[in-house]
This record gives C-alpha cells, sequence and structure tokens, in this order.
C-alpha cells in the first residue's frame, strides 16, 4: 500500500511547498497540474500555448485539457502493482467535475483514494503571502487582480469539491498557519484519519 491524496486549499495555501515536503517523507510523487503547465508554457507546447491563455487570467484552463493530462500521468505511473502507487495531488481535482474525472481514472487503474486534505489559510493572509512571491518567484498570475480572480474561482468552482470528500468522509483540515515545519507535521498526523 502507499499514498494517495489530493490536496487542497486555497492559492497561497502552501499546497505546493507541502505537497513537496509530504512526497517526500511518504516516499510518493507529487503531482502539481499547475507546474505542469508552466513547464508547457516555459517550453512552448501546444498545451503550454494553450494553458497560457487561462492560467494568465487565472482561469482554470478547461476541464477536457487539464483531465486527459492527469491521466496520461497516472497511467503512466501505475505498475503492475497498482496498489504499489502513491502519490500527493496539488492543484486537482478544481472543480466537482475533475473530481468525477479522477474517480473514474482511478476505478479505471485499480486504485483507491485515501482521502483529501484541506490545508486552511485566512483570504487576507493568502493575499499577502501571494504577493510576496510574487516578488521573489516573478510568477505570471500573481498580480494582485489576478490573485483576487483565482480566489474567486477557487471560492466559486474548487470550494465545493472539499464538500464533496467531506460527505464521503474523505475530508481532513489542516490549518496552514505557522512554521512549515509545523505545518508538514500536522498533515502527517491527519493522514492517520485515513486509517
Ligand atoms: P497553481 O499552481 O495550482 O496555482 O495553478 C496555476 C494555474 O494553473 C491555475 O490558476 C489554473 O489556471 C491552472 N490550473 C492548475 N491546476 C488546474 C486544474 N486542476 N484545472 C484547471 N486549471 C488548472
Amino acid at each position: 500500500m502507499s499514498a494517495r491524496i489530493v490536496l487542497l486549499g486555497p492559492p497561497g495555501a502552501g499546497k505546493g511547498t507541502q505537497a513537496a515536503r509530504l512526497a517526500g517523507e511518504l516516499g510518493v510523487e507529487a503531482i502539481s497540474t499547475g507546474d505542469i503547465f508552466r513547464a508547457n508554457i516555459k517550453g512552448g507546447t501546444e498545451l503550454g500555448r494553450l494553458a497560457q491563455e487561462y492560467t494568465a487570467k487565472g482561469e482554470l484552463v478547461p476541464d477536457s485539457v487539464t483531465n486527459a493530462m492527469v491521466k496520461d500521468k497516472l497511467v503512466s505511473m501505475v505498475g503492475e502493482e497498482p496498489n504499489h502507487l502513491g502519490f500527493i495531488l496539488d492543484g486537482y481535482p478544481r472543480n466537482t467535475a475533475q473530481v468525477a474525472e479522477l474517480d473514474a481514472i482511478l476505478e479505471e487503474i485499480g486504485v483507491t483514494l485515501d482521502g483529501a486534505v484541506e490545508i486552511t489559510a485566512d483570504p487576507e493572509v493568502v493575499i499577502e503571502r501571494l504577493l510576496k512571491r510574487a516578488d521573489i518567484e516573478g510568477r505570471a498570475d500573481d498580480t494582485e487582480p489576478v490573485i483576487r480572480h483565482r480566489l474567486g474561482v477557487y471560492a466559486e468552482q474548487t470550494a465545493p469539491v472539499s464538500g464533496v470528500y467531506r460527505d464521503r468522509e474523505r475530508l481532513v483540515q489542516v490549518d496552514g498557519i505557522g512554521d512549515v515545519e509545523d505545518v508538514t507535521a500536522r498533515l502527517i498526523k491527519s493522514l492517520e484519519q485515513f486509517g
């Protein structure tokens, strides 16, 4: 058996940082749809050109594109023993249609999800963090208007994803405010709830 987790939370909650740290601790791969899009944009691929139209505005890339990309990735990772597959999904699913697609992909490859971990953070704190990150990383979508739009998209389209996993009794919430190490420790501890 291996860890198979979805990491949820608003932009700026620290998902990327924590996904990488958790992946290291658990010995599984972190899959960040945002990173895959950024790599494609940088590499000038067809997928990158398409994604950029949406990421630059803080809109979601169309489901057909995102779902196919995630499916390819997971299918390429699954070996002869599906239960050995481990992953932390960072940034996917981002709406309830993507939840249904992830269910279908996992069913097809014969594995189950442990559950979803939501990193919670105050909206004002995340705006501040994202503006700080803009100075350091220079991400094109970290300008204040785009950040506000991404938070709106989150509230409207992504927040309901937590509800789906909550209804399945497969959601744990972890406070994302505090030292990076403390948050990682909280996340690891929270996974015990999945049994
Ligand atoms: P992130 O790095 O997770 O903040 O993602 C950056 C941007 O990539 C988002 O604002 C979206 O434009 C796009 N993106 C990432 N993940 C998804 C997804 N699951 N569905 C649609 N668009 C996504």
